[in-house]
């Protein structure tokens, strides 16, 4: 018979299979437990269920935890984690810590179909989608090797991938991240980072609008954007936008436009005083990123007083702007660079 992957459950499926198994419903809670709070490592650790409900477990069910690769740290306390998953493909995770919070940079898909022309991750294509335990695995992976007095309390999924093109498995990953009995995050401590997949973001709206969302925007007009998000051509900028005003956001829920600056490409005080035009009247907050450069980066990163300016631009017209802190900039940091690098080293053993 073939076994189920536990981690991709959500507490309703939990209480389901439990029943479907015979055990008493209560079971359910205790199972969650052990694999989210205790974050067990076999169903025989599972010490306050009997030896034949455990036995029942290990038959019909299975675990897959991550196998790390790879662990590099920043001067700035960032790590950086290079993931195995059961099938051999890589991922990987980033934790980042903050003065009074931790927070978790989570991927979704191996490789990415997007093919942002700034992005490592891009040059590899797209493999496929992770599965819901492959997203919350690599919380509780992390997790264990922060250690519990770092506890990771927001969770960005702006790793590999695009999360609205994996909506259903992103879906219950942060339903078992938010859901009290598993890993009881705080729904407003999530944000789920799109490139503008027009669908995605009204489904978000209805299905999943606690959640905190972000837009990677990078250009204000289509000709740019077509060349930086080939997404674009698909979901142009004016429909991002009208996706955005249809949204459930307020000043308490405000959406995060992202902004990475490619100087010479998309940094102009045109390009600010387009932006301003374009979100006016939305209840957003836009970062400016400064670009992290890989080694053959098409790119180059934009002068800080340059982005500066840019900012102030926003700021005048009353669009909150903030510049974000690159973090990790002595490892591998910008995104798909550590698989990158170690698929290189291997090739040359
Ligand atoms: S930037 Fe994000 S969405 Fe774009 S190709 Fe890279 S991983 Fe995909």
């Amino acid at each position: 018979m073939e076994r189920v992957d536990i981690k991709s459950m959500n507490m309703q499926e939990l209480k389901e299979f439990v029943k479907e198994l015979g055990l008493e419903p209560y079971r359910a809670k205790q199972i969650a437990q052990w694999l989210y709070k205790k974050r067990v490592g076999s169903f025989d650790e599972m010490t306050n269920l009997s030896k034949e409900a455990r036995r029942l477990l290990s038959e019909r069910a299975e675990l897959h935890p991550l196998k790390l690769v790879k662990v590099e740290e920043s001067s700035d306390g960032t790590r950086k984690y290079l993931f195995e998953l059961k099938d051999g493909s890589r991922i990987e995770s980033v934790f980042i810590p903050e003065k009074s919070w931790n927070t978790l940079c989570v991927s979704t898909q191996v490789g990415c179909p997007a093919g942002c022309k700034f992005c490592l991750t891009a040059k590899d294509g797209f493999t496929r989608n992770l599965t819901p335990s492959e997203i919350v695995e690599q919380y509780i992976a992390v997790q264990r090797d922060v250690g519990e007095d770092r506890r990771i309390s927001n969770v960005v999924f702006m790793g590999m991938g695009e999360p609205l093109l994996n909506f259903d498995n992103v879906k219950k990953a942060v339903e078992i991240m938010t859901d009290k009995n598993m890993l009881d995050l705080s729904t407003r401590k999530i944000t789920i980072s799109t490139v503008g997949i027009v669908p995605g973001i009204d489904r978000m709206a209805k299905e999943m609008n606690k959640v905190k969302l972000a837009v990677s925007l990078h250009a204000t007009t289509d000709e740019v954007r077509d060349y930086l998000v080939p997404l674009n051509k698909k979901y142009p900028i004016k429909e991002i936008m009208a996706a955005l005003r249809r949204y459930p956001a307020d000043n308490t829920r405000r959406i995060m436009i992202e902004y990475v600056m490619l100087s010479g490409v998309n940094d102009s005080i045109e390009d600010a005083k387009r932006l301003a035009k374009m979100v006016k009247g939305l209840p957003v907050k836009v970062n400016l990123i400064p670009f992290n450069p890989y080694p053959g980066a098409p790119f180059k990163p934009t002068p800080r007083e340059r982005i500066e300016e840019f900012q102030k631009v926003l700021w005048d017209r009353n669009i909150a702007a903030f510049i974000r802190d690159s973090r990790g900039q002595d490892i591998s940091a910008a995104c798909g660079m550590l698989r990158t690098k170690e698929k290189e080293r291997e090739l040359v053993k």
